[in-house]
């Protein structure tokens, strides 16, 4: 039996784009404001009112590849043509630490990372109530040109297509509701006895204190 430190929980929040996992996700990270966020790699360009090392970390195809090179990534993929991944060494610190970190990455992503941390990964799917109303939300969203759009419906069906390697499935119809979910997925997985096996092993043990 375990009285060691639980690491941290690795929380993959993903969707096709356009069903409101950036949206689900800030919700979470102003509740729950001690989880950390994995600021991604990318050789995407900025949208407008996109910062370099807010949304990203904006990088070129050239450092990109370096990095790879380096072993500097947990996790990298191929993303509607883009390079996207997550730094190596937030991932082991946050993870030795005790720290939860939310992940925003596709289902590439999130596979490598199970097979990495079978232990602290939990992976969520976020679907959206139908492609129509997929398609709308991209529109209102307007940050993507007709052309990016078409594309990002295209391969939606292919993405949804992973929903099995998941663990939670989420269908964000009405936000409210999509929220409590997400909301009762991450604060399940707290409490995990696997988690909670030290603090029960300090009772049994009689110690007054953990000592973390
Ligand atoms: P993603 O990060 O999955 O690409 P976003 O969070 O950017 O998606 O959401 C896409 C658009 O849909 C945004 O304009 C957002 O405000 C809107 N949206 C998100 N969730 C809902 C919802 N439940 N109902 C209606 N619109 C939503
Ligand atoms: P966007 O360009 O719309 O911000 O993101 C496109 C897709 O890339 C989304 O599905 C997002 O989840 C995914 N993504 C973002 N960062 C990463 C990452 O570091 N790794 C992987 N595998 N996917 C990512």
């Amino acid at each position: 039996m375990s009285s060691e430190r639980p690491r941290g929980l690795l929380l993959v929040v993903s969707s096709p784009s356009g069903a409101g996992k950036t949206t689900l996700c800030n919700r979470l990270r102003e509740e729950f404001p001690s989880i950390g966020f994995s600021v991604s790699y990318t050789t995407r360009k900025p949208r407008p009112g996109e910062t370099d090392g807010v949304e990203y970390h904006f990088v070129s195809g050239e450092r990109f590849q370096e990095m790879i090179a380096d072993d500097e990534f947990a996790e990298y993929a191929m993303v509607h043509g883009n390079m996207y991944g997550t730094a190596a060494g937030l991932v082991s610190t946050a993870l030795a630490n005790g720290r939860d970190i939310l992940f925003d990455i596709d289902f590439q992503g999130g596979r490598q990372l199970r097979r990495s941390f079978p232990e602290e990964v939990v992976l969520v799917f976020i679907l959206p109530p139908s492609l129509r109303e997929l398609e709308r939300r991209l529109r209102r969203r307007a940050t993507d040109s007709d052309e990016v759009i078409a594309q990002r419906l295209k391969v939606a069906r292919s993405e949804l297509a992973h929903y099995d390697e998941y663990d939670y499935l989420i269908v964000n119809d009405e936000l409210d509701r999509a929220y409590d979910a997400l909301r009762a997925v991450y604060v399940g997985a707290l409490h995990r006895r696997q988690r909670q096996a030290a603090v029960a092993q300090q009772l049994i043990e009689g110690q007054e204190e953990l000592p973390w």
